[in-house]
């Protein structure tokens, strides 16, 4: 799940998953139809035949159960308390399997993280591979994060989430400061060699890191191409063949870019001036 704009009632609005409902109104049931199976309702429709639906709605909340978030590092060897995050998010709606949303995620920082540890040299910063235990279900994995890691928030580098499936990467943006644009630029340059181009917009961080930009952490954005993404995302269809490897592989790549060249960078990292630290 992206991180969405849920404009300024949001305070008093309480959370239930996907949808946001009045505390004030009476809570009306709601359902949706994935993308295949509204198609193959519509094909039946347009071959004449009669049909009926039956929809069973069984859904419920349950109190919380306890969950970790699982962190694995690459120790910096000049600078080792200097972090760069690269995240991704462990649980998924329960009715696919979570292959795109966010195991596809997961399996790309691990996998950055692991080419990055073959490597002959260490980067300069550490690398840290966060997955976050609950992103889809109110966003608890980051909030423990940034209280139990909170002392460490200030050395933080930079912050990049994956969580946009299997989607070839297709552009690159930041919230930084303006001394970090060289070096985003030199990113910018390794990146073309994979089409990935430097976007005019920020687009959406990622929802488990965004809360780290009010301490000033830079957020990177690696744009994926989402063409098919929403048509599987939170259904049952979520599910393993939908995977591209080769795409995947291509923004496993550019992960690993990312995440190479901001822990190795030799310049300070700067934090986000105060002015900037708000997210439209
Ligand atoms: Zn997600």
């Amino acid at each position: 799940m992206l991180i969405r704009s849920i404009g300024t009632d949001s305070n008093r609005l309480a959370h239930t998953g996907t949808l946001w409902y009045d505390p004030n109104q009476p809570r009306i049931p709601s359902a949706a139809l994935s993308a295949p199976d509204a198609d193959l309702l519509a094909s039946i429709l347009a071959s004449g035949a009669a049909v009926r639906v039956r929809i069973t709605v069984a859904c419920e909340n349950r109190a919380n159960g306890e969950s970790a978030n699982v962190i694995g590092e690459i120790v910096g060897h000049e600078k080792p308390g200097e972090i760069v995050l690269l995240g991704a998010h462990l649980d998924s709606w329960d009715l696919g399997r979570g292959a795109l949303d966010d195991a596809a995620g997961c399996g790309v920082v691990i996998e950055a993280a692991r080419q990055i540890a073959q490597l002959p040299a260490r980067p300069r910063r550490t690398i840290r591979v966060v997955l976050y235990a609950n992103e889809e279900n109110g966003q608890s994995g980051s909030e423990a994060y940034a209280s139990t890691h909170a002392t460490e928030l200030e050395f933080h580098a930079a912050a990049l989430e994956m969580d946009s499936g299997t989607g070839r990467p297709t552009a690159f943006s930041w919230r930084a400061a303006p001394s970090t644009l060289p070096l985003l630029a030199q990113m910018t340059d390794l990146l073309r060699a994979l089409s990935i181009a430097p976007s005019t917009e920020e687009g959406e961080f990622g929802a488990d890191v965004a809360n780290l930009l009010e301490t000033g952490v830079p957020l990177l954005n690696l744009w994926q191409d989402l063409t098919t993404y929403f048509d599987y995302h939170h259904t049952a269809n979520d599910t393993f063949d939908k995977i591209v490897p080769r795409d995947l592989d291509k923004v496993t790549a550019a992960t690993a870019v990312i995440a190479w060249c901001m822990a190795d960078a030799p310049s300070a990292i700067e934090r986000v001036p105060q002015d900037h630290r708000k997210l439209e």
